[in-house]
């Protein structure tokens, strides 16, 4: 009738069982398809707030679930609808769809079933290869009747009888505890020895009574008029454990505690900055040898191509060995010091400076304006030039001047200056 209510299990958290299943296959697999079928709610009357679990338990075992006293009625088809009234339609609608969600319910159990067990485990209970007319609780006691063995079973059961007798870990929250020891109740349910809460109830006890500060809370619980049941004596220790927790005098335990839990902490994150550091510097180290390995090839290689051994820029082949912090600064320095010899020194000197630097204190300055001078600066020459005149280097003159003017005339001399520049010319037969 309505199909809203399709759906498919999540299988994921299932885990597949391959051949014959033991014991605590067999447990794993009902708690985690009674783990999905939890987080489905069901309306059915006594399903309490565990789902449809109620589908994979026997009466036993759903009886032992916290909460729960009454077993769930197994649903049964509404039938046709024979009612009159608006409310009759209403509620027969809703039998209709919660019988519906019912049997998707069972589709979803099976196809666990068969998705998880090793295909022919079921085969007498198939039907053209489909598992038809079967619960799944008929289906989960054909296993633990045809495959598991009695003595597994019972040892199983020795096993999760001790585990009742765990003992509470005061570090832990104490729910902790009860969630142990209502699992193993469950585990007894379903296994077909159910534990009483009377015996739950001396196992706890024993548990608590051999903790110094619940002491008190021994006493109390023993004093107490009312019948004791499990959920009151959950709630009472849970109440004098929290208590114990917030006590000035045991806090102040608590507090030298984490003192040194702190420091304990703080030198913690010093090593690891430390350690950081240090793994920075080896990397910054790894980086350089990486690039002078590329230098030291790439050295090689133009030894191998040059006859001078001493091209500028290159690092010197004495430094370039021996990988040391001492002589990679070595390096760096005449590398640097190469670089500046090399590079054009003229860039960083004006043309007085220059000049001075070629004729040392006895340089002949321009001392008159355009360029020309009152003193001769190269007396014996009779050299001219038609871009700079007379009173020139004699290795310069109009035919081959390195800088000349739009102007310029190669066969310009002082005699026949062919329309150059005078400069200095007053100089000539002075
Ligand atoms: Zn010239």
């Amino acid at each position: 009738m309505t199909s809203s209510s399709k759906f498919d299990y999540d299988l994921s958290g299932i885990d597949r069982i391959d051949g014959i299943p033991t014991v605590g296959q067999t447990l794993t697999f009902q708690r985690q398809l009674a783990t999905i079928q939890t987080s489905y709610t069901c309306k059915y009357e006594h399903a309490g707030a565990h789902g449809w679990s109620w589908i994979m338990c026997d009466d036993a075992h759903w009886l032992a679930k916290r909460g729960i006293t009454t077993l769930v009625a197994t649903p049964t088809e509404p039938g046709p609808y024979t009612g009159t009234t608006h409310t009759h339609k209403f509620k027969y609608q809703l039998d209709v769809k919660n019988y519906d969600e019912y049997k998707e319910h069972l589709r979803n159990s099976l196809k666990a079933f068969s998705t998880c067990f090793t295909e022919g485990l079921f085969i007498d209970l198939e039907t053209d290869g489909q598992i038809i007319g079967y619960s799944p609780m008929q289906i989960y006691t054909h296993i633990k009747t045809n495959f598991l063995l009695p003595r597994d079973i019972s040892r199983e059961i020795t096993k999760t009888r001790s585990d009742l007798k765990v003992a509470y870990n005061p570090d832990d929250i104490v729910q902790i505890y009860y969630k142990s020891i209502q699992t193993s109740k469950l585990t007894l349910a379903a296994l077909g020895d159910p534990i009483t809460e009377v015996e739950i109830m001396r196992c706890a006890f024993e548990t608590f009574e051999v903790q110094s500060d619940l002491k008190e809370a021994c006493r109390e619980w023993d004093r107490q008029a009312a019948p004791p049941t499990w959920a009151r004596m959950m709630v009472h220790f849970s109440i004098e454990i929290q208590r114990n927790r917030t006590d000035p005098s045991k806090l102040k335990l608590q507090g030298e505690a984490n003192a040194v839990l702190k420091q304990v902490e703080q030198q913690e994150e010093k090593q690891r900055l430390q350690s950081e550091c240090m793994v920075a510097q080896t990397d910054t180290i790894n980086r350089l040898q990486e690039q002078l390995t590329a230098v030291q090839y790439e050295q090689q290689a133009n030894g191998a191509a040059s006859v001078n051994g001493s091209l500028p820029g290159r690092i010197p082949a004495s430094i370039s060995t021996g990988l040391t912090q001492e002589s990679m600064e070595a390096m760096f320095k005449k590398w640097t010091a190469t670089q500046a010899a090399g590079a054009p020194a003229t860039d960083r000197m004006t043309g007085k400076e220059r000049k001075k630097k070629k004729f040392g204190v006895n340089f002949i300055e321009n001392d008159l304006p355009n360029a020309e001078r009152s003193k001769r600066r190269y007396p014996n020459s009779t050299n001219y030039c038609s871009s700079h005149g007379y009173d020139i280097s004699p290795d310069h003159d109009s035919s081959n001047c390195k800088k000349r003017n739009a102007n310029h005339n190669e066969a310009a001399t002082i005699t026949n200056m062919l329309g150059g520049v005078t400069t200095n010319c007053f100089h000539h037969n002075a």
